[in-house]
């Protein structure tokens, strides 16, 4: 088993029409449990006249409208605590978890039952597993263990590996960064954003975090860890391999993992999750290679079933033959490249953060930034201003930075002008989980948005 690349060999490379008719078995399964366990998947079925031994093939799930966060947000409201998603009573859960409500959006409640708690560290042992994570590995979870379920599914999913796990826990980022040096840690669990800033961090403690025993960064959370300059920077900031997965709370964990061959993208974990990739305006299916949102049907988390969940995020999925690893598991070229709702419109010109912060990533020398989306003071104009710290080793001067990063910024951006800004060290926010690095400060009824 130690040998072999997969955590499950036999579904991992299991030829596509084979997949697609466990896929099929497995979605009709989920079907008619949440059709007769749930009022509100059999509403949907109703609404649209359609019943789960209808299913005769994939495509058959069209016939079902897609389901959105608003209608889940609304389901809790009117049914407090947990609306009417859930098929069992809540007193059969052995776990509650909170959404993380990142871009000001309603946090959600989730409950799991045990064998939904299995399922969500099974489906953290593909990714584990399959990024080299072995049972003589000692695992670094550098996260708090709160409510938001983070990295929970890792940490079990690697103790049934058998890799001895180190839960961070609440402590600061010294002691974290000392904890790791003196266990002879060998694994990372992190956000990208927070695992830039333990490196940062043990710079500033004279620790060459590149002679410790880390050979692996596993990054989670964020669209951030799959922005090839940002793993570059991770990669040589820790002398590791640094690997994406990509999970939400929603489902409970993750759907997609780069493998140890690193192609670029992440493979969707096709035998747990149905994924589907949409024209987000007109909802017809995507082709192999163009940008689509994701929409997710999961298999395995029965207490809150989730069919045909509209995620928002952006993604590529290319064929399974664009890896060497011989996984037959298509990809998510480029990971999630972000979610259709962070585009901002700047006089005329759309901006995704995550495509800023590619830019940004690129020039080393900086530690920390924010973008923030303003109005003039006759409130016609929109102006962006990216805020930016350096890292007080620093090669390069001011002057020339920002007029790079300037250049840089409007060549990807139809020209759009940026205006840069210095801040001194230590007054931009600093994020463990879930960084929130856009501030849109334009008037709107009702206050800022975020
Ligand atoms: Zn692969």
């Amino acid at each position: 088993m130690a040998d072999s690349p997969y955590w499950n060999p036999k579904n991992e490379t299991m030829p596509r029409e084979e997949l697609r008719q466990l896929q099929l078995v497995k979605l009709k399964r989920m079907c008619e449990w949440a059709h007769a366990r749930a009022p509100f998947h059999r509403r949907r079925f109703e609404a649209a006249s359609f019943q789960p031994d209808q299913i005769k093939s994939l495509d058959d799930l069209r016939r079902l409208p897609m389901m959105t966060r608003d209608e889940w947000v609304a389901s809790q409201k009117e049914k407090p605590l947990w609306g009417d998603l859930i098929t069992t009573a809540p007193r059969n859960a052995i776990r509650y978890h909170l959404t993380s409500g990142s871009t000001g959006r309603q946090p959600l409640r989730a409950l799991d039952s045990t064998k939904d708690w299995e399922w969500i560290s099974e489906m953290w042992c593909y990714g584990a597993w399959g990024f080299g994570v072995r049972p003589d590995d000692v695992v670094y979870f550098a996260f708090g263990y709160g409510s938001f379920i983070g990295f929970w599914g890792a940490h079990y999913g690697c103790e049934k590996i058998g890799a001895l796990v180190v839960p961070g826990g609440a402590q600061t980022t010294e002691r974290r960064i000392e904890q790791i040096v003196e266990l002879g840690v060998t694994t990372i669990f992190s956000t990208p954003t927070y695992a830039l800033r333990l490196w940062q961090e043990a710079v500033a403690m004279g620790i060459d975090l590149a002679k410790t025993k880390v050979d692996r960064v596993i990054v989670s959370g964020e669209p951030a860890g799959s922005i090839p300059a940002t793993k570059r920077q991770l990669e040589r900031g820790w002398g590791a391999k640094c690997g994406d997965t990509a999970g939400m709370t929603e489902i409970g964990t993750i759907f997609a993992f780069e493998c140890a061959e690193q192609p670029g993208g992440t493979h969707i974990i096709e035998d747990h999750v149905y994924e589907e990739v949409i024209n987000p305006t007109s909802g017809e299916p995507a082709k192999y290679g163009e940008l689509g949102e994701r929409v997710v049907t999961s298999f395995g988390r029965g207490l809150i079933p989730l069919i045909r969940y509209r995620t928002g995020d952006i993604v590529m999925r290319v064929p399974y033959s664009n890896c060497r690893c011989g996984r037959t598991s298509d990809i998510y070229d480029g990971g999630i490249r972000g979610r259709w709702d962070d585009m901002k419109l700047i006089r005329g010109t759309n901006v995704y953060p995550r495509a800023v912060e590619s830019i940004i990533r690129e020039h080393d020398s900086i530690d920390e930034f924010q973008i923030y989306v303003w109005r003039d003071e006759n409130n016609i104009r929109d102006e962006i201003t990216v805020r930016l710290e350096l890292k007080p080793n620093s090669q390069i001067g001011w002057p020339e930075l920002s007029e790079r990063l300037g250049r840089d910024l409007a060549g990807a951006h139809e020209g759009l002008r940026f205006n840069l800004e210095l801040m001194p060290v230590g007054t931009l926010p600093r994020y463990e989980l879930k960084a929130t690095r856009l501030v849109d400060a334009r008037p709107r009824a009702g206050g800022l948005r975020q």
